[in-house]
């Protein structure tokens, strides 16, 4: 075969497949158009129905044993959709997501390293590569970002003192300061996998010298952003850098001009507070059920009936494991322990001064038991039944 022999078959599948998929999408707004419609789905609700459902409708087809599109046209309402979704999300929502989230890390394209562009909000600064997902959302990214990071400030009510650590921040590698620098990439780039290792978001909190020699902090967060469901990942790694920041003690840092690594590394360490591990995770978890689109996106069943299920099944974690335990333990049993470490911290909100949050969060991460006790004036017991008792009425 002559080489070009070749040409009008590409050019003909090519078509062929641009064909089917704006086929396939335009369908999917249409139809989803009618179930807002009939739903009068309005402001946030919408938006995020309207954003985030095409995305999880690609995955659920992307399984080809999957019938499309005759069962899913004769839903009438959204609260129909949800219903058939759970059918196929099943009982276990993280798993279902974390299925999500790979298969939409295998289908992201690679983007030139070199085609990067920055953009900026009152307290960050976002670096992502032209055309890619992060890039497109940059609105909604910013927007979500200055929320979450108000809300977690309100949360421990030290807005002052986050403002004050941000001011001595420097991102040398873009000379950028007084702002948190957030990476976005749009697939495991060799600069991604660097910050990222195995997981989908990294903070990164340290200190730097800069050219007058004075001290300054440093806060980066690196995300991987496939669409707008990534925005649970930026979400999580907020509230950890608001935490960082906001119980950082900046007095050493700045006192003096610094000479040399051993004397940064002094004055970084005695202004950094180890914070108890629960409330690090416990708040990340938080902000993702809480501060974003989970309560807005109409496809997800309340949070209250997750944390139910899973607070009365016989593995559910007892309150005295789940705020003492270590990373490892995190690690291995996430999903149970994220739903009810955002349960039990948004009990704690609701319930108590800001102020106990805030002297717990200060009070190291040594003997978290007996700090919450001595703090909360409640043995970890009482504060359990309290806690479920509150979620079961
Ligand atoms: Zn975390």
């Amino acid at each position: 075969m002559k080489r070009r022999d070749v040409w009008p078959v590409l050019i003909f599948s090519l078509f062929g497949f641009l064909f089917a998929t704006q086929e396939k999408e335009s369908r999917w707004n249409e139809l989803l158009q009618h179930l807002a419609e009939k739903s009068q789905l309005e402001g946030e609700k919408l938006f995020y129905f309207k954003k985030l459902t095409p995305f999880l409708l690609d995955f659920i087809f992307a399984d080809s044993q999957r019938q499309f599109p005759q069962k899913i046209e004769s839903l009438q309402t959204v609260d129909e959709l949800r219903k058939w979704c759970e059918t196929i999300m099943g009982g276990d929502l993280i798993d279902f997501g974390e299925k999500m989230f790979h298969y939409f890390e295998e289908k992201a394209p690679p983007y030139s390293e070199a085609n990067r562009r920055q953009f900026e909000s009152e307290h960050f600064v976002f670096l992502t590569y032209a055309e890619s997902p992060g890039d497109k959302d940059m609105p909604m990214i910013i927007d979500n970002s200055e929320k979450v990071y108000a809300a977690i400030q309100d949360i421990f009510g030290f807005r002052e003192e986050v403002e004050k650590s941000l001011k001595t921040v420097l991102n040398k590698e873009i000379n950028k300061e007084q702002k948190i620098s957030v990476y976005i990439y749009p697939s495991r780039t060799p600069e991604a996998n660097k910050h990222l290792k195995k997981t989908m978001g990294a903070s990164s909190f340290g200190a730097t010298i800069d050219e007058k020699g004075n001290g300054r902090l440093t806060a980066r967060l690196n995300i991987l952003y496939f669409n707008g469901f990534s925005l649970a990942i930026l979400y999580h790694e907020i509230a950890h850098i608001v935490l960082l920041l906001g119980s950082f003690d900046i007095t050493q840092l700045t006192a003096k001009t610094l000479q040399g690594e051993s004397d940064l590394r002094n004055s970084f360490f005695a202004g950094y507070k180890k914070i108890p591990l629960f409330l690090q995770e416990g708040i990340g978890d938080y902000a993702t059920y809480f501060c974003g689109f989970y309560s807005q996106w109409p496809l997800l069943p309340p949070f209250r009936e997750l944390v139910l299920s899973v607070v009365s099944c016989p593995e559910s974690i007892p309150l005295e494991i789940l705020i003492q335990e270590s990373a490892l333990f995190i690690l291995k049993n996430h999903k149970r322990y994220s739903l009810e470490a955002a349960s039990f911290i948004r009990f704690l909100i609701e319930h108590y001064d800001k102020n106990k949050l805030k002297q717990w969060l200060l009070s190291g991460d040594k003997k978290p038991k007996e700090n919450f006790e001595r703090i909360f004036g409640l043995d970890l017991k009482t504060m359990e039944k309290k806690w479920q008792g509150n979620l079961k009425s």
